[in-house]
């Protein structure tokens, strides 16, 4: 994607997800979110002298298996290092994590770009490490709190080669990314909890330019949305600074999602500033292959296969197949529509605008069974419901239940197919309208859907309407 005046936008993204333990990354202290400040800490989280760490396997299984489904390849051998700086929510002085030997490095992840289609974006690396805690700014006037609660607990931080050609691109990534981690069970990824937070780095180039420009890095976004938003803000601040003659600022900076304005953080520190060493309270990590085997075998079907098998199994489009395996839940809940006797295609329709739609403004419940919705689908196909009249029926199952079959009798909206019946609205129609009737023996033939409409109106929608075609043709032959 280019941006006004032949500008090439270039986009990295480092992603810190919190990994699903009960504990934290060195010690048994609860990793949980909402506990009271400064409660859930130790000798070891506070860094008091002599405290040792002890790696959490539960944190390694969870750092393997994103690993491996982020198709990364994973080094028998990491390192744990200090990263050494001052900060008042960092106690120890330094943070646990990971430098010149990560977990695993070279992955790809593949997602739909809406400017592009299916596209790969390169993993360089994946490594562990522990949260540092937390500055609250809104407890006391005019000072600044510190929460502990979080030093220690484990992340992955996840980190793109610069492959994102547009905003949104990169937040297709990031949902793609989500779903990914989400389906393997490694994380929650909820941004609002803080186990999913993202550094987005930018950079624009003249378009057909080889060579990367300056970038920036953008922190403090909290929501996929400000992500785009915040990448198009900084991405336009530097073409105005790189048209008006000037140079763009290697720097940090942050987003304020209120002025969706970005200000500077501090000036960009470089890696040998954080004096990383290899811890020495800790050996090397070391995954025996029977480690990383067993932690492949617990990964379910991942998103992207699922989409391809959705797409051959179903014959389904990809953008379809897409939407459809997003979720775990969805994707289960099409199968077992699709189990239940109903189309493909069909089935893929119904779940997308009507299940989806419904589940959007109902705490994302999938509220009519697939077995009812199977039915639902069955009856429209067999002539038995219109669409209309099946969305009735659907919103109707949704929220009192019921079998399809049995609710649409109550609500009298199915479809007459009486021969005779039809006949006299049929017969009706046509007296009603003898000018048009008129017209079309002339030749006027493409007045058909009109009388087809006027039995379906004549007859509050209840009419077959490809009986009603047939029988009009019949008698207008006549
Ligand atoms: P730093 O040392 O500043 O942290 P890295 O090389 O580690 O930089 O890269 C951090 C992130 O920034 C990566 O996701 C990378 O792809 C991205 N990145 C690097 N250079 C650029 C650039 N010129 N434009 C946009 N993104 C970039
Ligand atoms: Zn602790
Ligand atoms: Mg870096």
């Amino acid at each position: 994607m280019t941006a006004g005046g032949g500008w090439e936008t270039v986009i990295g993204l480092e992603t810190h997800v919190q990994l699903r333990t009960a504990s934290k990354m060195f010690c048994g202290c609860s990793a949980a979110f909402g506990a009271p400040p400064n409660t859930n800490v130790c000798p070891v989280c506070l860094g008091l002298p002599g405290a040792l760490p002890v790696p959490n396997e539960q944190a390694l299984k969870l750092a393997v298996r994103a690993a491996l489904a982020l198709g990364c390849t994973l080094h028998p051998k990491s390192v744990f290092a200090r990263k050494n700086y001052f900060y008042p929510d960092l106690p120890k002085g330094y943070q646990i994590s990971q430098f010149e030997q990560p977990l695993a490095t070279d992955g790809a992840l593949s997602y739909l770009s809406p400017d592009r289609g299916l596209t790969t974006a390169t993993i360089v690396r994946l490594h562990v490490e522990e949260d540092a805690g937390k500055s609250l700014h809104d407890r006391f006037p005019k000072q600044t709190a510190i929460d502990l609660n979080r030093c220690g607990v484990p992340l992955i931080e996840i980190v793109t080669g610069p492959d994102f050609r547009s905003p949104q691109e990169a937040r297709r990534y990031l949902q793609t990314l989500k779903q990914v981690l989400e389906y393997a069970g490694i994380s929650d990824c909820d941004m609002e909890k803080g186990s999913l937070r993202v550094d987005a780095n930018v950079s624009v180039r003249r378009a057909g330019e080889a060579a990367l420009g300056t970038k920036t890095e953008v922190k403090n976004i909290n929501s996929f949305a400000y992500v785009e938003k915040a990448l198009s803000v900084e991405r336009d601040r530097q073409v105005a600074l790189l048209e008006g003659g000037g140079t763009v600022a290697q720097q940090t900076l942050l987003y304020d999602s209120k002025t969706s304005g970005v200000r500077p953080q501090r000036s960009k520190e470089e890696s040998h500033d954080y004096r990383y060493f290899p811890d020495p309270d800790l050996p090397p990590l070391v995954l025996t292959e029977e480690f990383v085997a067993q932690q492949q075998a617990q990964l379910p079907e991942l998103p992207a296969k699922k989409r391809e098998r959705f797409m051959t199994q179903y014959a389904l489009g990809v953008a379809d197949a897409d939407v459809l395996t997003g979720d775990r839940a969805v994707a289960d809940y099409y199968e077992a529509v699709v189990h239940a006797g109903a189309d493909t295609k069909l089935a893929a329709n119904w779940v997308i605008n009507e299940v989806l739609g419904d589940a959007k403004t109902h705490q994302e419940q999938l509220r009519v069974p697939p077995g009812a919705l199977a039915q639902l689908i069955g009856l429209v196909r067999g002539g038995t419901l219109s669409q209309q009249a099946a969305k009735r029926v659907f919103a109707e199952v949704a929220e009192r239940g019921g079998e399809p079959r049995n609710v649409a009798e109550a609500l009298g909206v199915v479809q007459v197919a009486d021969s005779g019946v039809v006949a006299r609205w049929v017969s009706e129609v046509l007296g009603a309208h003898q000018q048009e009737v008129t017209r079309y023996k002339s030749g006027e033939i493409k007045l058909l859907p009109f009388f087809v409409g006027q039995v379906m109106k004549l007859s509050g929608g209840k009419a077959d309407p490809k009986l009603a075609q047939k029988i009009l043709e019949e008698k207008l032959a006549a």
